[in-house]
């Protein structure tokens, strides 16, 4: 069902200063920056070799990020795990009573089709399950 580790996300106050220390100081490629307005954030893109770094920052008080850089003041967020069939995934994922945040995929960058577990299901960390869409 998963085939890999797709990428890791952060949660950061200010998008702009991180590109600059992701890229300049940890020297990783940058892939560019994209609105994504269904999760209210900006995500920024950095690749090592075919895993990603994701950066989110907030768009505005009500997106979900701006509760969580509010109560943890940033930092690890998600870790994404790429699946080949999204909508067979959260089917199974639920057959083995994991409480999924989303019972349907949503749209995330790059088109792809995404969905949330309950951190509670996996000891607090926050899965997102990714198929690729057609420009990723
Ligand atoms: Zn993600």
């Amino acid at each position: 069902m998963i085939k890999k580790i797709d990428h890791i996300a952060i949660a950061v106050k200010n998008l702009a200063e991180e590109i600059i220390r992701y890229r300049d100081v940890l020297g990783l490629e940058y892939l560019g920056s994209e609105v994504v307005a269904e999760q209210k954030v900006t995500v920024a893109f950095f690749r090592i070799n075919d895993v990603f770094i994701e950066l989110l920052e907030p768009i505005g008080p009500d997106s979900p990020i701006s509760a969580f850089i509010e109560k943890k003041g940033g930092g690890l967020h998600h870790l994404a795990l790429e699946v080949d069939d999204i909508q067979a995934a959260i089917g199974r994922l639920q057959e083995k009573n994991v409480q999924m945040l989303d019972r349907e995929p949503k749209k995330g960058a790059h088109s792809a089709r995404i969905a949330f577990a309950h951190p509670k299901s996996f000891s607090g960390v926050l899965y997102e399950f990714k198929q690729k869409g057609d420009e990723s």
